[in-house]
């Protein structure tokens, strides 16, 4: 049935939280990455119209047909869409600005919030250990489509002082798709990001996070550094613009942590 969990794809993650700039995309590329480096086969499914994650990985404009919009609109397949980057293992499914007007153009659409569920579920798809969603920084039908084709969420935080206040929404979010779409749907965990140890406020938004996510947050911290944010203009992850960098290792650290979580699943 179409509502079967997608069979033979691998854990699918959802990389999400309706702000913007708080690290989604620069966690969904580098992690990826970091377990890409671990002889893991991963795909990164572009599904922000502003295409960061494409461009960070070196996907350039050319490149990019089809793209994630063709394959929600039903005009190619996943497979068909798949771009290789420069890292051995890591994949791409790129995004175009298109993907702006798909949040309009679906809601005429049957099955509107579960086409990448779909597209996922088809045959032909490589086999992947780890397929990462890049969200928009929206709960529109674009995250509503990531949610429902994913197994678990992972919520990037940026250390500033309305970090909570969202991130409520998302879990509302979250909680309402489990009961109606996806039931297996689950948060992966919480990674604070650009985090700054000399930063009071940092280290506060920290403990309340801690303190209400649990352990759901990864002990790993990702902190702000200024490698990580340059790496984009090269259209490289960090861990090939710098591998020594702080930022690189903290995404190689939280790499070790989700595979650790992820092993717990499938215990
Ligand atoms: P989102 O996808 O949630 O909008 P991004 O991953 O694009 O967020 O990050 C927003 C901006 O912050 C980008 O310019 C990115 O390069 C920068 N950035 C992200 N993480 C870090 C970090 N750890 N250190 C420094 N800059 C970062
Ligand atoms: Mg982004």
């Amino acid at each position: 049935p179409a509502d079967a969990a997608p069979q033979g794809t691998g854990r699918v993650l959802a990389i999400a939280n309706q702000k913007g700039g708080v690290g989604k995309t620069t966690t969904a590329i580098n992690l990826a990455t970091a377990l890409a480096a671990a002889r893991k086969r991963v795909l990164v499914i572009d599904l922000d119209p502003q295409g960061n994650a494409s461009t960070g990985l070196g996907i350039n404009a050319g490149q990019r047909d089809p793209s994630s919009y063709d394959v929600l609109m039903g005009e190619a397949s996943l497979a068909e869409a798949i771009v290789e980057t420069d890292v051995p293992g890591l994949a791409v499914v790129p995004a175009v600005v298109d993907l702006t007007g798909a949040e309009i153009e679906l809601i005429e659409r049957p099955a509107r919030e579960r086409r990448l569920r779909m597209a996922l579920g088809a045959e032909g798809l490589p086999q992947y250990d780890y397929i990462f969603i890049d969200c928009p920084p929206s709960l529109g039908i674009l995250t509503l489509n990531s949610l429902v084709a994913a197994d678990a969420v992972l919520v990037p935080l940026q250390c500033e002082f309305f970090a909570l206040e969202g991130v409520s929404q998302l879990v509302r979010t979250v909680d309402r798709v489990r009961r109606s779409l996806n039931p297996r749907l689950d948060i992966q965990g919480v990674v604070l990001t650009m985090f700054d140890n000399r930063n009071n406020l940092s280290n506060q938004v920290a403990a309340d996070v801690r303190n209400f996510f649990g352990d759901k947050v990864y002990k790993t911290v990702i902190p702000r550094n200024v490698r990580v944010s340059e790496a984009p203009s090269h259209g490289k992850p960090v861990l090939l613009y710098d591998h020594r960098c702080a930022g690189a290792k903290a995404y190689i650290h939280l790499a070790g942590e989700v595979l650790k979580r992820e092993r717990g699943v499938a215990a």
